[in-house]
């Protein structure tokens, strides 16, 4: 990569966001005070090629990183939302919207020479007078994907398969479980912190999958609406209702078992499809809180692993079908091979042929 080309301001601004950085936390880091450090950002000063080597080193990031033009993509209407909660603090909020930024363009860079095929979701307008309920979405999406009735026995294949990028990603805050975003000319990506129950995985990817559906525009009820969607697509009214008469816990376990969701959330559609009253339901929440169960429900309960394979497959059929060397991968994807093999690699078990 030539040293000619002009720095990317907005690049370096990305690369300190990733790490969770200030522009004052990275001034103390350089040669540079916070004021020189503003200006290159905002493109009023020139940054000179000892400079970009001094910040490509702190950052952790090849000088190329720096160099390249490619677009960034605005947020998914998932980010607009946390964007405004007030108790994620806002280092933490612009390192993960750095990151999902970075991870975007990267996969942009992958898709310039992969075709994943025909993209089966799609938006369903719920703003027009007469429009469908989140409800009925869940079910029109269900018919569309083809998911036969009963429990989803993989959320992240049923997604997958539908061309639809599931991306791991390490979300330092409890706060948030996912954000997922639909750019045009991209297929939808999801963007999940992995390190939750299996149970709360589904239901998390089932709301953000209500998101890149139904909600193009913000709105006060999204998170509600959402929710409504995920609850239908994972437990359809019709097909749970007539099981979720007299709830007992041990019920609960059996209904959690077969529909792969948490115990908490059979609660709280029984509730909301008025099989049980709220005295019932706050008494079904105590007895599980008095087993320690509110916290973790019991892991001999949790569903089966599932695991995403088409984020890991576009860095390793690059490598498999098209020659690419990790390092040749590395540089595409603008990080060092160290953070190259700890993103796209899959760290999972193998299967290995016996010869
Ligand atoms: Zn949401």
């Amino acid at each position: 990569m030539s040293n000619q080309e002009n720095v990317n301001p907005q690049m370096i601004v990305l690369g300190r966001e990733s790490r969770g950085l200030t522009q004052k936390d990275m001034s103390e880091l350089l040669p540079i005070t916070q004021g020189t450090l503003s200006k290159i950002e905002s493109g009023l000063l020139q940054v000179s090629d000892q400079d970009i080597k001094i910040i490509s080193k702190v950052l952790g990031y090849p000088e190329h990183f720096f160099r390249q033009t490619d677009p960034i993509y605005g947020p998914g209407t998932s980010e607009l939302y946390h964007r405004k909660r007030q108790d994620i603090p806002i280092k933490i909020l612009k390192k993960i919207h750095a990151t999902m930024h970075l991870r975007h363009m990267q996969v942009g860079r992958l898709l310039k020479s992969l075709d994943i095929g025909s993209i089966d979701i799609r938006k369903i307008d719920i703003d027009e007078p007469g429009a469908p309920s989140p409800v009925e979405v869940a079910r029109m999406i269900r018919a569309t994907l083809h998911v036969p009735s009963g429990p989803i026995l993989n959320v992240v294949s049923l997604i997958e398969n539908a061309g639809g990028i599931i991306i791991p990603c390490d979300i330092e805050t409890n706060k948030i479980d996912a954000l997922s975003r639909w750019i045009p000319g991209f297929p939808p990506i999801f963007f999940i912190n992995l390190n939750m129950p299996m149970d709360r995985i589904r239901f998390t990817l089932c709301h953000e999958l209500g998101h890149i559906v139904m909600h193009q525009i913000p709105n006060s009820e999204m998170e509600k609406q959402a929710d409504e969607f995920a609850a239908e697509f994972l437990m359809p009214a019709n097909e749970i209702r007539n099981s979720l008469d007299n709830l007992t816990l041990e019920k609960l376990s059996a209904l959690k078992q077969h529909w792969k969701v948490s115990m908490a959330s059979i609660i709280y559609r029984a509730k909301s499809l008025n099989k049980i009253t709220e005295n019932q339901a706050r008494y079904l929440y105590a007895q599980m809180a008095r087993l320690g169960y509110k916290t973790k429900e019991p892991a001999w309960l949790e569903p089966p692993k599932e695991t995403p394979k088409l984020f890991y497959d576009l860095a390793e059929i690059h490598m498999q079908e098209l020659g690419y060397t990790e390092e040749e991968l590395s540089e595409l994807l603008l990080v060092n091979q160290s953070e190259f093999r700890d993103a796209f690699k899959n760290h999972g078990r193998r299967l290995k042929i016996v010869r």
